[in-house]
């Protein structure tokens, strides 16, 4: 009697002190993408991203606190076309984690899911293009995130396949909901549709595409690259020939420069979050749209 009273203990202990089923770890260089696995995984994922929406994905620094979450990562999902080319594949070197190496299951690159946009005819690095592989932003078309959620999905189920049920379900929810606020945000962004806008860098070619806003300069003279006071001047005669309906940067660029252009043709100047966390409302993927379309229809009233 005793004795089986001390088996039922052992097991209560043991239930108590056991974890329940270890999420699977998912670094994301990037917010939306964390945003995204959250979306889809819901508990069986514990995601992590390397960035904020106030730090420059293009340029972080390789810190020893980001390689030791590589180590420990079954996934890894970036935007890639280059975007982390200054940063992740040093973090990949140095944790030493060949299930996240490019090319294997646990590594998985968004823009590799999707056609791309500004596609260079012929690359010239010296000029310090940031984007020789084409737009790296793709995050910003929303149909191109509901393609990417997708092929999360299906890798998601190769990684963990005693999750499928669960990745399954919550896809299709997603999707759904996606669809529908989709729908929204077009009538929301009515106004804005064959308006010219001017950025600071070419974050938004994908949201633009999707939305039919023409851009109507960059203030970076090429991607990457810093205005110039010559680069605003040509901008400045440029627009005094065709308008523009504003002038947009993100969270985690310099306003200067879009000030200054602002201050040089009286073209309004709005700041967007460009990812998840780059406003106060902005909490998710679905907050990121409502939010960059109120601010950029808000300028036009
Ligand atoms: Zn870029």
């Amino acid at each position: 009697m005793n004795k089986m009273i001390c088996t039922l203990l052992s097991m209560v202990m043991l239930a108590m002190t056991t974890p329940v089923m270890a999420a699977l770890n998912v670094f994301a260089c990037e917010p939306e993408w964390a945003s995204l696995a959250n979306e889809l995984g819901g508990e069986r994922v514990n995601s992590f991203s390397a960035t904020t929406a106030f730090q420059d994905p293009h340029h972080i620094e390789a810190r020893p606190s980001l390689i030791a979450k590589v180590r420990r990562a079954d996934l890894l999902i970036c935007s890639g076309a280059e975007l982390e080319v200054g940063w992740l594949p040093m973090l990949q070197r140095q944790a030493g984690n060949t299930k996240v190496l490019p090319g294997k299951p646990g590594y998985f690159e968004a823009a590799a899911m999707v056609k791309r946009l500004d596609i260079p005819a012929e690359i010239d690095r010296s000029m310090g293009d940031v984007h020789a592989s084409g737009n790296p932003h793709v995050h910003l078309d929303p149909s191109r995130l509901l393609t990417i959620a997708e092929a999360l999905a299906t890798r998601l189920i190769k990684i963990d396949p005693n999750g499928i049920d669960v990745y399954q379900q919550r896809f299709n929810d997603f999707k759904l909901r996606w669809q529908q606020a989709m729908n929204q945000w077009r009538k929301q962004a009515d106004p804005l549709k064959g308006k010219r806008i001017v950025v600071h860098h070419r974050d938004w070619v994908y949201l633009f595409d999707w939305l039919g806003i023409e851009i109507a300069g960059a203030l970076e003279p090429k991607p990457g690259l810093p205005t110039t006071a010559g680069h605003l001047v040509a901008l400045k005669k440029s627009l005094a020939a065709k308008t523009a309906a504003m002038i947009v940067h993100t969270t985690y660029q310099n306003p200067r420069a879009a000030k200054r252009l602002s201050q040089m043709t009286n073209i309004p100047v709005v700041e967007l979050p460009y990812t998840v966390g780059g406003d106060k409302e902005v909490k998710d993927l679905f907050g990121l749209f409502d939010v960059t379309i109120k601010k950029m229809t808000g300028v036009l009233q």
